[in-house]
């Protein structure tokens, strides 16, 4: 049996972002993905129409259910949804010590609509934060989670919070010809990467990259191998994404 990565992610009925994004790209890094599901989303690659998040017991039952079925190295989240949903994370995280956990801190679908109560959210997370093998934050949640504008303090600041290593991703920033990625163990820039900025808006790209990672940490990977390989991978997915509708984000193609 391939070794696991359970997930902790929603549903994009776009296929896109979400739970698919995560089984698409887990299953390419060479790992089996098992799914707890956090929410079914009502959204297309244009638009959040809204959402309706699973219940903390449900999300946790989920996740027992494949605990001692499947060989589970390391957990992966996403959308998480609601702050009961960040705290039963935290409880499951607690219980099993040994697992690698890769927090995708998801605010804001690409499109930009809200897949929760930012504010709300943003509280909860720093309990997750010092659970965490590796954060994935772009730069507006990392900015969302600090409250810090300065990129560089605002990464010493999740540090600060518990971090133990933090991929800043640049995709956000004003650089029309390059994105900067950047990342940071125990407080220290350890690689950075510069890839030439494709054209367009990717649905689901974020998920796709902190999965892969997860699926490579899980067979072996050091964070840094694992960061490559996923950078590497997640480019050539986006340079051949697909885009449904003149006015819709791209939907990488993860096969
Ligand atoms: N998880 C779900 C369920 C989503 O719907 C989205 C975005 O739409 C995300 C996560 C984050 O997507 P991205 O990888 O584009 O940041």
């Amino acid at each position: 049996m391939r070794t696991t990565v359970l997930c902790f992610s929603g549903l994009d009925p776009s296929g896109g972002a979400g739970l698919q994004a995560d089984i698409e790209a887990i299953g390419q890094s060479g790992a089996h993905a098992a799914i707890a599901c956090t929410a079914l989303t009502i959204q297309n690659s244009q638009q959040v129409f809204g959402f309706q998040a699973t219940s903390k017991e449900l999300l946790l039952a989920q996740a027992h259910a494949v605990v001692d079925d499947l060989p589970i190295k390391c957990i992966k989240s996403g959308m998480l949804g609601t702050t009961e949903n960040i705290a039963a994370l935290a409880e499951f995280l607690r219980e099993h010590p040994d697992y690698l956990y890769v927090l995708d801190p998801v605010l804001v679908a690409n499109s930009g609509g809200l897949l929760g109560n930012q504010a709300t959210l943003v509280k909860a997370f720093a309990e997750l934060i010092p659970l965490a093998t590796v954060l994935t934050p772009n730069t507006v949640e990392l900015r969302a989670l600090t409250g810090i504008d300065d990129l560089e303090q605002a990464t010493q600041q999740l540090f600060a919070m518990g971090a133990q290593a933090v991929l800043v991703k640049g995709g956000h920033e004003d650089t029309p010809a390059y994105i900067r990625n950047a990342l940071y163990i125990n407080g220290e820039l350890v690689s950075e990467t510069r890839c030439p900025r494709l054209e367009g808006e990717y649905h689901g790209s974020g998920c796709s990259l902190a999965s892969f990672m997860a699926g490579r940490l899980a067979q072996g990977d050091n964070l840094k191998q694992a960061v490559h390989h996923a950078e590497t991978w997640l480019f050539g997915v986006l340079k051949q994404a697909e885009i449904p509708v003149p006015n819709g984000q791209r939907i990488p193609k993860r096969f």
